[in-house]
């Protein structure tokens, strides 16, 4: 847990326990299950314990009495000194995984509805657990101070679960609902999301401006991010553009986290001269680093785009998180 944290669209984190089973390609390369092998816990995976963090209670509590907060480097557009402070719910794992004890999620679960001065941010892979893990404890509404977002990284788990989200939206009175598109490993089209039949015929709804035939109702924030850390895949920019694009159309809040280990040679400043093959060092020259070392993807190109449009892995920092020039960081009015 920590009090002032290094995601780019919160202020904190507040973890009940650690530890979790990956249930998805986003899960691939999780940085928790890395931190908990360096620590030597074995809390992942069907049928091991998860860890409880003790103090994490009286956290959001004192998180909760000091609500107002705000810092130079937090600036975002719309966020103001008097706004409330966002917290993010688990970011070692996932508040609806079933294999924790059921009287550790009540007692998180109070806790969330309880510190209602604070934005609560909840981020989930597993949105058909919601409503069997809340009714489970009694629960059949949802706190208006928190939202609730899923990670999405394709096309096919946007159309599996967005239907799911914005359902729930719906029936538990949800104030805001978003996707965390991090680690983005597919083009995803927001405005075309399938859901099933009616009368035999398909049926296609726009998840960013809802549907009246489903009667869905729309996203309220989408979060691009490319993936960091080792065996980090590379994003292609085109599939964070065309997010960006169909947000800014609907006027859904956008904010673009960050690019990840890798970026488009052609994004960075120099590029033209080391866009060509490789040198026969296997390395190529990096206006930032001086080098980068040449690694199994170093110098391939996305398919679909020109030929000299080779990705290379920069590192996080140097890869940096503007998209075409510009610091995406639109928030939902809800934190305005
Ligand atoms: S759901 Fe989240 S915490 Fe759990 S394994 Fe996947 S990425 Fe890690």
């Amino acid at each position: 847990m920590a009090q002032k944290s290094n995601i780019e669209w919160t202020d904190s984190t507040v973890n009940f326990w650690w530890g979790c089973t990956k249930v998805g390609p986003g899960c691939d390369h999780c940085y928790a299950e890395t931190w908990s092998k360096r620590t030597g816990d074995n809390i992942w995976g069907v049928g091991t314990s998860r860890r409880k963090i003790k103090g994490a209670v009286a956290l959001l509590h004192k998180l909760d009495n000091g609500y107002s907060w705000w810092s130079a480097d937090h600036e975002i557009a719309g966020y103001h000194q008097t706004s409330r402070r966002r917290v993010l719910i688990q970011s070692m794992s996932d508040l609806f995984d079933l294999e924790v004890p059921a009287e550790w999620f009540a007692e998180a679960w109070q806790t969330i509805e309880r510190c209602a001065r604070l934005h609560i941010q909840i981020v989930t892979k597993r949105i058909s657990a919601v409503e069997k893990r809340l009714a489970a404890i009694g629960v059949t509404s949802w706190p208006q101070h928190a939202g609730l977002m899923i990670t999405v990284c394709n096309q096919t788990e946007a159309d599996r679960d967005i239907p799911r989200l914005l359902a729930l939206k719906d029936k538990l009175g949800i104030p805001w609902v978003g996707l965390s598109m991090e680690p983005l490993l597919g083009p995803v089209n927001l405005t075309s999301i399938s859901d099933g039949y009616m009368d035999g015929i398909p049926i296609v709804f726009d998840a960013l401006k809802g549907a009246s035939v489903t009667g869905h109702p729309h996203l309220d924030w989408i979060i691009v991010g490319g993936e960091s850390g080792p065996g980090a895949r590379p994003m292609n920019p085109d599939w964070a553009r065309s997010l960006r694009d169909q947000c800014i159309a609907a006027e859904v809040p956008f904010f673009f986290k960050q690019w990840g280990e890798w970026v488009s040679a052609l994004q960075v400043e120099g590029a033209t001269a080391i866009s060509a093959a490789p040198a026969a060092s296997g390395r190529y020259a990096h206006p930032h680093r001086r080098r980068v070392h040449g690694g199994p993807l170093d110098g391939q190109c996305f398919e679909g785009l020109p030929e000299n449009h080779h990705i290379l892995r920069v590192g996080k920092k140097a890869a940096g998180r503007l998209l075409d020039g510009i610091e995406y960081n639109t928030i939902p009015r809800a934190f305005r």
